[in-house]
């Protein structure tokens, strides 16, 4: 099965509704790019992301999704609602949700699986941490978390995304993402059918080499997604 680059923007916990005019912006330049783009912003500005997005060919996505349908989770969001909304797909286990909210591999699995159930296509995050890489470990936890971390049946996307290169302005050299995006292909279920991102530190200036590696599908940009012009120029360093 063929596979289609995807760009993918993760706006964390930034954005208001001032900011909207983000979508024209991006959608003014870079038009029907022939790969698909998709932004991730916090889920408030959700709806007022998909109406801005409407007569675009930009899809909007979560940024995470409670494993369960509804019920008593103050706080969350199901992933039935964010379907209804609209919304395309959800990133399940980021590090810094795994940080933050303690996700182990077996609750990021439930998250995907209510994903795929509703519709979704969850797009699913590993990597190692400076320590876990220093230490020789690097093949074996993400290995770990693909296990543990991977439904057995539907459709997702994978994100590797090296914990330290996160926001840090360092990426992982051209040789081991390509190393690391090999492993993940090996290992995981319809290997050859399975979209695979690179995130950490993308940037306009390193991201055509990185989108150039053979198992590389697209990248998941933290902090270049803020800005319309610098995604736009991510995007079509995608298009070949
Ligand atoms: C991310 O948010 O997943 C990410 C990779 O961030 P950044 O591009 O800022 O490193």
């Amino acid at each position: 099965m063929a596979r289609r680059m995807l760009i993918a923007g993760n706006w964390k916990m930034n954005g208001m509704p001032d900011q909207l005019g983000f979508f024209s912006d991006l959608h003014d330049q870079v038009g029907s790019p022939g790969v698909d783009v998709l932004i991730c912003p916090p889920f408030p500005l959700i709806p007022g992301a998909l109406d801005a997005c409407a007569e675009t060919s930009i899809r909007i996505g979560a940024q995470d999704c409670h494993p369960a349908r509804a019920g008593a989770h103050t706080g969350d969001v199901s992933a039935a609602l964010l379907a209804q909304l609209g919304v395309h797909a959800v990133i399940v286990g980021h590090s810094e949700r795994r940080e933050d909210h303690a996700e182990s591999d077996a609750v990021v699995r439930g998250k995907a699986e209510a994903a795929i159930s509703a519709g979704l296509v969850p797009i699913i995050c590993v990597g190692e941490t400076l320590a876990e890489r220093e230490a020789g470990e690097a093949g074996l936890v993400v290995t770990r978390q693909l296990a543990g971390s991977i439904p057995e049946t539907g459709r997702f996307v994978l994100a590797y995304e090296p914990v330290w290169a996160i926001g840090t302005g360092l990426t992982a050299s051209l040789e081991d993402i390509a190393a690391m995006h090999a492993v993940i292909r090996g290992a995981i279920r319809d290997g050859d059918g399975t979209a695979i991102l690179y995130g950490g530190s993308v940037k306009p200036g390193n991201a055509a080499d990185i989108l150039a590696l053979d198992d590389v599908d697209g990248a998941l940009v933290g902090g270049a997604s803020l800005e319309a012009a610098s995604f736009a120029a991510i995007v079509r360093s995608a298009v070949i």
